[in-house]
């Protein structure tokens, strides 16, 4: 069978680098897809969640915010802000941005801006459910 070579980057490098993807699970603006070798050529946007992918010895989540996904017939370019394998998040950092976006979106006093704090908190929240999909 015909693998698909994967490489996440973000700002702060390349993240996850593969050969070996038999399929892989990507959560776009439009809906779930699901890729495997062959696939016709496109582009999508990428929301904050996960991709998944698998591979002949299992499977793996990574967590992803915002960004694109470039599906080519044997190649996967994942371009996003941030991405974080399950097994490499940090649970009580995630817990802890939950609880700061919280008090910033709940505090009236305070003129964070609000539609920031929201995103900190789908980010953080994101992060703690990939970490479980492990
Ligand atoms: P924090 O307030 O904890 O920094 P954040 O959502 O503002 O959370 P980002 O700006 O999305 O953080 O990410 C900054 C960098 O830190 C990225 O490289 C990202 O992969 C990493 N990162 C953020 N949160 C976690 C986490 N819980 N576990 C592992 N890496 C994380």
């Amino acid at each position: 069978m015909n693998t698909l070579s994967l490489n996440i980057v973000t700002p702060n490098g390349s993240v996850n680098n593969r050969e070996d993807v038999n399929l892989a699970v990507f959560q776009t603006t439009a809906g779930e897809i699901g890729v495997m070798y062959g696939h016709i050529p496109t582009v999508a946007a990428l929301e904050i969640g996960y991709v998944k992918i698998n591979f002949d010895n299992g499977s793996e989540y990574i967590a992803v915010s915002e960004g694109f996904v470039e599906v080519r017939q044997d190649k996967l370019s994942v371009i996003v802000q941030t991405a974080e394998p399950a097994n490499e998040i940090d649970v009580a950092r995630a817990e802890l941005a939950k609880s700061r976006a919280e008090s910033h979106i709940n505090n009236e006093e305070d003129n964070s801006d609000v539609n920031r704090a929201k995103r900190a908190l789908e980010r953080a929240n994101n992060r703690i459910r990939v970490a479980n999909l492990q």
